[in-house]
């Protein structure tokens, strides 16, 4: 069996890899968990000094791995530099911090000296996203390898360059065999991988029926779990909102990744004065967008991941429009080649459509109008997801008011979700649970060990 890379915006092959026989996995959980052994007892200065040449490099190579990204999955070529460029400042933010994050602390208890030691678990298995091919690795691998554990990674099957372009790199930077390992393997291997002894906790980031799946088979087996799962994030326009910054974050939140970002703004809730104008603002903003080749510096959007998932979309999206839903843009895919879809903008939607309450991965502006900010609030809550969210006002107390009622993760002002290695990422209800970046991120596979010394 292969793993084939397929350039979405041509359909062209480019290249495919064989996968592994469960022997051969067995011999690389083997040899994870004997360098487990041996990299637990390396100082965080001889981490360090292999994460920081990690992140040196994918700065000096950013043009090279971006150009993967690209290929490989349809990004746009800006997009991928940046997300490139991220992954050096993540990887930096953890090689730099780890000593202090994990540092020991002391337990403030009556005749005794008690402190909390942090310690790694072992071997961690990711199973990561194609979305944003060296990001997810990133933020999963790093904090873990500088707190001792060991990674396998099985990486989303239609990014399998980019899954070898990071164990190249992480070789190439002088990590020992098996701290990190990629493993080409069919979805089905990874309940007997998280099922072995030696695999002390698995992370996911994805869809909720992968979530899901993962979290059962590590339940079954007392196993420690992150999920990092999907989204609808809401994007809530008050009255008071500057009418010109809210069009430049909409298109910004609902645009990025052609719009197959989990902290997409994807439910656009706009109260009833501004509603008429952004409605028009949007539509002229996305149909001034130029879609076209995603290597192209002068393309706005470029195309979905994979001919599947631009198949799904236009399903979802037509069978919202079956059930009643209004079309004020796109709607459909252009005729040409590629896994396109064009900027669309749906109003009137009702909750038996399918884009009320699941996720659409692309470029889908679902616009709903409310009578004022208590309605708002209740449309945003109204989600079976609480990964992110964003609140539009000038007035800040009103704006931090409202964010503290929206049941999400991380709600932001005034411009859409995003991530930075010092702020937690992660969400609640089906988004998952668990965190991911700043010091949260690195206290998820750890042994919070207390010693007490009465
Ligand atoms: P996906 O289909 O769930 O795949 C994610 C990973 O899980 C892939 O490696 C996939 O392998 C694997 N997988 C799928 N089904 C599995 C199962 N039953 N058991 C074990 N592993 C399984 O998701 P995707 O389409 O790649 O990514 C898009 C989703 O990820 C969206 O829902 C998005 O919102 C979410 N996401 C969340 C975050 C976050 O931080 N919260 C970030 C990015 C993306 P194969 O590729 O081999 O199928």
């Amino acid at each position: 069996m292969t793993i084939t890379s397929i350039n979405p915006a041509s359909g062209q092959e480019l290249k495919a890899f064989p996968t592994l026989s469960k022997p051969e996995v067995m011999e690389r959980i083997k040899a994870a968990d004997d360098a487990y052994g041996k990299w637990r007892k390396t100082s965080y200065e001889q981490r360090k000094s292999i994460l920081l040449a990690f992140a040196s490099k994918l700065r000096k190579r950013k043009d090279e791995f971006a150009t993967l990204i690209t290929k490989e999955m349809g990004k746009r070529i800006e997009e991928a530099r940046s997300e490139i460029e991220f992954c050096a400042e993540i990887t930096e933010f953890y090689a730099n911090g780890a000593e202090s994050f994990l540092a020991d602390e002391p337990m403030n208890v009556e005749g005794a000296d008690a402190y909390i030691q942090y310690t790694p678990l072992g071997v961690l298995l990711g199973v990561m996203p194609w979305n944003f091919p060296f990001y997810q690795v990133v933020r999963f691998a790093t904090p873990n390898i500088m707190a001792g554990n060991t990674i396998l990674m099985k990486h989303a099957r239609i990014v399998p360059q980019c899954a070898q372009a990071i164990q190249d790199l992480f070789d190439e930077c002088g990590l020992p065999d098996g701290v990190y390992t990629n493993l080409f393997i069919p979805t089905e291997f990874v309940d007997p991988i998280i099922e072995d002894r030696r695999v002390r906790g698995v992370s996911l980031t994805g869809s909720e029926p992968a979530g899901a799946a993962v979290a059962s088979t590590a339940g079954k087996n007392l196993k420690r779990s992150v999920l990092e799962l999907g989204g609808n994030d809401a994007f809530v326009v008050l009255e008071d909102a500057d009418p010109e910054h809210v069009l430049k974050m909409a298109v910004r939140g609902r645009m990025v990744n052609t719009g197959q970002s989990c902290v997409a703004s994807k439910r656009f809730i706009v109260v009833e004065p501004m509603a008429k104008a952004f409605i028009e603002g949007l539509k002229k903003h996305f149909s001034e967008m130029k879609l076209g080749d995603p290597m192209d510096e002068s393309t706005d959007v470029g195309p979905l991941s994979s001919e599947d998932a631009a198949k799904d979309l236009a399903d979802k999206v037509q069978k919202s429009i079956d059930a009643g839903a209004t079309v004020v843009l796109g709607g459909d895919r252009p005729d040409r080649e590629g896994a396109y879809y064009h900027p669309t903008i749906l109003t009137d939607i009702t909750p038996e459509m399918p884009t009320y309450d699941t996720e659409l991965f692309g470029p889908v502006a679902s616009v709903y109008v409310v009578k004022d900010e208590e309605a708002a609030i209740e449309l945003a809550n109204d989600s079976s997801y609480g990964l992110g969210g964003s609140v539009y006002t000038k007035d800040v107390a009103r704006g931090r008011r409202v964010a503290e009622q929206i049941d999400t993760g991380m709600v932001f002002l005034n411009q859409p979700t995003n991530s930075q290695a010092e702020l937690p990422f992660g969400g609640i209800k089906n988004s998952g649970y668990g965190r991911e970046l700043s010091h949260l991120g690195i206290l998820e596979f750890v042994n919070k060990k207390l010693i007490h010394c009465g």
